[in-house]
């Protein structure tokens, strides 16, 4: 199953998404939800049935936003897939190294990704695939995490390398508005057979610039998610990027920046597809 947030007839709205067909939820007190998906998501709604007593409404006629728009937090990994570690010349991590994007960074599947002149001259992409979390997690071994996860979808973790590498912290790099395009939409996960084994990729104005699969991951998700339950408690609606393969502009060579008009496309196989067009503005 499919489970979206859309714009549709200037409302916004939780919905299934069933092929060419989404099926939205209304929300009883709209003015008091901040993320219908992660409410329900938190509410562990009967999502099967969801929107079956409203008429469906073509996908075409809805616009895709990120499927959570204010997730208590989202976790990333970075230095994650071996072949990007080569490529970054760092060190591999032991241990998994996370840092954080705030709900302010999230913009949706097709969304303008929108940066202010002068800020950086070094913007990059990161394919990524992103676990949603279902059930709070707190402590939880590997082996229990797979309980934990409600679904994925696809995030490209957007990236301002001379911003990032020039702070100690990640944040400012890392963080800019609209640095974390999310979805299309997230799929169940009991319709993912094996998220260690999915095609991932990315393009820049049509070429490819990353092709690989999750199966490169050093630390799987049951292994990040009871890493980082360790620490903090994963609520419904938390996500988890679990980094990016080779192939980002840092690492090639020679280096590619994205720049105003660019489009850039991430995609997981069975996931989904984002596609954000660059605008550099004043
Ligand atoms: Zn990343």
């Amino acid at each position: 199953m499919k489970i979206a947030r859309i714009r549709h007839e200037g409302r916004v709205l939780a919905a299934r998404v069933d092929g060419g067909t989404v099926y939205p939820v209304v929300p009883e007190e709209p003015r008091f939800m901040a993320d219908a998906v992660r409410d329900l998501i938190a509410q562990g709604t009967a999502l099967d049935v969801l929107g079956a007593e409203v008429p469906g409404i073509p996908l075409a006629e809805a616009e895709l936003l990120s499927p959570l728009a204010a997730p208590q937090k989202i976790v990333c990994v970075g230095l994650n897939y071996a072949d990007h570690i080569r490529e970054t010349g760092l060190e591999t991590p032991q241990t998994p190294l996370t840092f954080v994007k705030t709900a302010h960074t999230l913009t949706g599947p097709t969304a303008t990704v929108r940066v202010p002149r002068g800020t950086t001259e070094q913007l990059d992409w990161e394919a990524e695939l992103a676990v949603v979390i279902g059930r709070t997690a707190r402590n939880v071994t590997a082996e229990q995490a797979a309980d934990h996860v409600f679904g994925y979808t696809v995030a490209n973790d957007v990236s301002a390398r001379d911003a990032q590498f020039s702070d100690v912290q990640w944040f400012r790099g890392k963080n800019f508005d609209a640095f974390c395009p999310l979805g299309p939409w997230i799929v169940t996960a009991d319709e993912v057979a094996d998220p260690h084994s999915l095609a991932i990729s990315a393009r820049v104005n049509g070429e490819t610039v990353q092709d690989s699969s999750t199966k490169e991951m050093i630390f799987g998700i049951g292994e990040t998610i009871s890493y980082v339950s360790r620490y903090m408690t994963l609520y419904p609606g938390d996500v988890i990027a679990t980094g990016t393969p080779n192939g980002v502009g840092m690492g090639r060579e020679p280096q590619l920046w994205l720049k105003d008009g660019d489009v850039v496309e991430v995609e997981v196989e069975g996931i989904g597809l984002l596609r954000n067009p660059v605008s550099v503005h004043d």
